[in-house]
């Protein structure tokens, strides 16, 4: 039997129990980080495979340390396992240069990975096309999930409804892509999975990962799992922000089953959501926070700054609303701050509402927050931009917005319990070192678990593979909304 291992994302809690279920008792999975000896056993033997998937810029690092260790054992490439690369990072980054950087990766897989992982890890040799996108091969059939996981203490598993379908439309800001390769099921198939997995596996945690799940649909989910009498864990990874969800409370409180909300929230500026179609109004924040917080529920919302056409009273509207409502009531436990990005397919939309702009090119991984020095090559779909200022007759680059906001951005990027999420941070390493002066190493510091930054940190990339370990554990481990 081949050993597989799998960094704990929920797309590959997903991929293993399709496998599973394809080619029973074909393969052991074991999640890493795992302990040194297992790690430099599974190198050594050529059977086995490495599933990594990448989400962010820390998976970048962790994959970067990875490799280093890979080279440390000294095999030639006959001897080397399978890796298999995959993940939303290959969505917009440039697949050609990382495998010019990571000549040892096996295959990248663009897209779901279900349809391409059994040609990954069947084909003898990764010669030909190592970049395998989903939409060229048969998209899954619809598949259960099999019991295959060994979970010390928790068993999460990922339960999606297919497809992408957002129920607000469509806001002028948003990058996702509907993905046609897969199926859109009812909430009724989703919670019939949901009940089955908890009975016939005794699984008890569950992540609701399609990112908009409506008010009526999480009423129905507790009726129905009270019905049944389940009594499971859930996650929700986005759910709308309407007057309708004030009237969940009291069945959460009941039930008890829901465990952490995330919130699209954007702005506490009506203005700005009317203006780019989000469909939610600033009144009804607070009081549908403070009902999940009554009920136990703790609940992280999204920011989105650099929007074109946020003015500084937008700014401190949302600084404002996020310290009464963060810092002193703390009904929301975390807000992860993110900033407005702009990609093919965002360009039309920000045209069509008479955002002018001019692109100057792409931006690589090195243009990241963090200047990656090592991997100048990767380019990525996101758009180095200005917009026209009419106001002042020019056009202003898209980091001069952050410089132009930047008391009442440092004091929202300083509140406690805020995150910035790096993905979504293209900002020269040198408008950051205007931003925070001598501030930006303790900043850094401060952000170290978002940001895998070990040579800004003191640490040293690949630290051998106890460390690697670690650093497995520190960054990869953890669950992200994105
Ligand atoms: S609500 Fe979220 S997922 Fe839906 S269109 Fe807006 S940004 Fe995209």
């Amino acid at each position: 039997m081949k050993t597989l291992y799998f960094n704990q994302t929920y797309g590959a809690f997903s991929l293993c129990s399709y496998i599973s279920r394809q080619r029973p008792n074909a393969y052991r999975f074991r999640t890493l980080p795992v302990d040194r000896g297992e790690l430099l056993r599974g190198l050594e033997d050529p059977e086995s495979i490495f599933c990594l998937s990448i989400g962010s810029l820390g998976d970048v690092r962790l994959t970067e340390a990875f490799f280093l260790e890979v080279r440390k054992t000294g095999l030639t490439p006959v001897g080397w396992p399978k890796f298999l690369l995959g993940g939303a990072f290959f969505s917009y980054s440039d697949c050609t240069a990382f495998l010019r950087y990571f000549p040892e990766t096996s295959y990248i897989v663009v897209g779901k990975g279900e349809s391409a992982i059994l040609h990954a890890l069947e084909c003898e040799s990764p010669e030909g096309d190592r970049i395998l996108r989903a939409e060229d091969f048969r998209a899954p059939d619809d598949f259960l999930l099999g019991p295959a996981l060994p979970w010390p203490r928790e068993r999460p598993i990922a339960v999606s409804r297919g497809d992408f379908v957002c129920g607000w439309g469509k806001c002028r800001f948003c990058h996702h892509r509907p993905d046609r390769n897969s199926r859109q099921i009812t909430i009724e198939e989703f919670c019939s999975r949901l009940v089955r997995y908890y009975r016939q596996f005794k699984w008890r945690l569950f992540y609701i990962t399609d990112n908009h799940l409506e008010s009526h649909e999480l009423r129905f989910i507790l009726e129905k799992l009270e019905s049944e009498k389940v009594r499971p864990l859930l996650d929700i990874f986005g759910m709308r922000m309407v007057r309708q969800a004030v009237d969940l409370s009291k069945s959460l409180a009941t039930a008890r089953i829901v465990r952490d909300v995330g919130w699209g929230l954007e702005m506490y500026s009506q203005r700005i959501l009317n203006l780019y179609r989000k469909g939610i109004r600033v009144e009804d924040m607070a009081p549908i926070l403070s009902g999940f917080a009554e009920a136990g529920v703790t609940s992280h919302v999204h920011i989105l700054l650099g929007l074109p056409g946020c003015s500084d009273e937008d700014y401190e509207m949302t600084y404002e609303f996020l310290y009464e409502n963060m810092v002193k009531s703390r009904i929301i436990n975390r807000a992860i701050v993110h900033w407005f990005v702009l990609s093919p397919p965002v360009m039309g939309r920000m045209a069509e509402m008479g955002v002018k702009f001019r692109t100057r090119g792409c931006y690589c991984l090195s243009d990241y927050f963090g200047n990656i020095d090592e991997l100048p090559e990767i380019k990525t779909a996101f758009q180095i931009f200005d917009t026209w200022d009419e106001a002042s007759g020019r056009w202003i680059a898209h980091d001069e917005v952050l410089l132009d906001h930047a008391d009442v951005i440092k004091r929202i990027l300083s509140l406690p319990g805020a995150y910035y999420d790096f993905r979504g941070f293209f900002v020269s390493m040198e408008t950051w070192r205007e931003l925070w002066g001598p501030a930006l190493g303790n900043w850094l510091k401060e952000h170290r678990a978002l940001i895998a930054r070990p040579h800004l940190q003191g640490e040293e990339v690949g630290g051998g593979l106890g460390g690697l370990a670690r650093k497995w554990m520190k960054y990869g481990g953890r669950h992200d909304a994105g």
